[in-house]
């Protein structure tokens, strides 16, 4: 498996390279070379496999044995995927597909993990251990900690903005241990990523610490997320009706996954980009023009993205062609008064709890389905509700019940090293870092 930068499509690099590196030094996105097909009596005989063995196989496909061997690829894979991904299904033609039975309750720990298991895995010659920086605004940071918790080789540094994330996720954040350390600093997001920047930056640091950083767009979080595509299939019942996954999109790494599953093989009809009120994609599919813009708030946060970084490989993989991109992909955009119905009348209909993001999957597949209604939709639910949840109970008016591995955290003493926003107090500590 070699794969290129989709700014330099002639120039391959080794799977390694791409994983240690996150991103190509020209700014592109890392691609694979050739997307293979899996065989069709794996996609036949699907419902005799386990979610860890179609992940093998899945993964196997991608994956040359040059790249990693079986004997290594297995632990890996077993190791990572861990937890379920159940269907749960409304109606006959409604399903929702559960993401968030990972460790930090969002799917991010698809990605989260298979990235934790593979850069150990490539960094195990490696004397010295790695160093891994991440500045999060929130949810990243609980997915990263935690699918990296333990990792031979791998120390994780995570810097969060003070008083900026919400309880939960500033214990998710501060109560790992071990080879997690958590910064508090006194400042923004902004601060943190800068600082972050700064240090890949610095010589002083270079000859002291390997670093490396746990990017949203490394290809390690790309691969792992193919696999519940296929797993959500195994699960339907009917097999003939058409099927739609309506996908809530931030960064649409999770849609190009998806993309990437129906080229591998997997019987998709069509993929819905449902976003909230940051539908740049959306705009995109409707009028032929990619238009970034700046973020705004909305109640489905982790999906508040004006320039998706994903998009490039979207295109890629469609050779820049719109009227082949919108064939595949049909886009829709809901604001928060519609995300706020769409919880309430989830919970009405099907007595099911939806989250903030599930629910524009919800919406937009509804809305497709009116004029086509000889399809069955999968929404992808991208975390569990409790993570979200004075925005559900208020709509839904019902006590969200809290699972254990969130309740328990309350309870839990927050372990932090408190920072001034000032770089070189930052640098002092890190030189010392063992
Ligand atoms: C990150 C995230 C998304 C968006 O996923 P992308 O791959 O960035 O499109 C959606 N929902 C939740 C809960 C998330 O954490």
């Amino acid at each position: 498996m070699k794969l290129y930068s989709t700014k330099s499509p002639k120039q391959l690099h080794s799977l390694k390279h791409a994983v240690m590196k996150g991103l190509p030094d020209d700014n592109g996105l890392f691609m694979p070379e050739s997307i293979p097909t899996l065989p069709i009596d794996f996609i036949q005989s699907i419902a005799h496999y386990s979610i860890e063995e179609i992940a093998y196989h899945v993964a196997r496909t991608l994956i040359s044995e040059e790249a990693i061997p079986s004997s290594d690829l297995k632990p890996i894979i077993n190791k990572a995927v861990n937890f379920p991904a159940p269907i749960v299904s409304l109606e006959n033609d409604l399903h929702i597909l559960e993401l968030f039975h990972g460790p930090s309750l969002a799917f991010k720990d698809f990605g989260a993990r298979f990235m934790a298991q593979t850069m150990s895995y490539f960094n195990q010659k490696e004397e010295k251990d790695l160093v891994i920086l991440v500045a999060t605004s929130g949810d990243t940071g609980g997915a990263v900690g935690a699918g990296f918790l333990n990792t031979p080789g791998i120390k994780v540094i995570i810097l969060y903005p003070s008083g900026k994330v919400s309880d939960l996720q500033e214990k998710q954040l501060t109560t790992l241990g071990n080879n997690i350390q958590a910064i508090e600093v006194n400042g923004t997001f902004d601060d943190c990523q800068a600082m972050v920047k700064r240090a890949f930056l610095d010589q002083d640091l270079k000859e002291v610490h390997r670093l490396s950083s746990a990017n949203s767009i490394n290809i390690a979080r790309l691969i792992p997320q193919t696999f519940y595509y296929f797993e959500a299939y195994k699960q339907l019942k009917d097999k003939s009706t058409p099927i739609v996954f309506s996908v809530p999109s931030g960064n649409f790494g999770n849609l190009t996954a998806g993309l990437m599953a129906k080229r591998m093989g997997l019987p998709v009809h069509q993929f819905i980009a449902a976003t909230n009120s940051n539908d740049v994609v959306p705009q995109y599919l409707k009028t032929g023009s990619y238009i970034p813009r700046p973020s705004v708030r909305t109640l489905s946060n982790a999906m508040d993205v004006g320039n998706p970084s994903n998009f490039d490989r979207m295109d890629d993989l469609y050779c820049s062609t719109w009227n082949n991109i919108k064939k595949d992909i049909i886009g829709k955009g809901y604001d928060d008064t519609q995300t706020r119905q769409g919880i309430k009348e989830v919970f009405e209909k099907y007595n099911y709890t939806i989250d903030p993001h599930g629910a524009v999957g919800y919406l937009a597949y509804k809305e497709y389905q009116k004029d086509n209604p000889n399809t069955q939709g999968i929404i992808l639910e991208t975390a569990h509700p409790s993570k979200f949840i004075d925005t559900v109970e208020n709509e839904i008016n019902t006590k969200v019940t809290i699972p254990t591995r969130l309740a328990e955290l309350k309870h839990k003493e927050k372990v932090a090293l408190f920072i001034e926003n000032d770089y070189s107090q930052f640098k002092d500590w890190l030189i010392k870092f063992k």
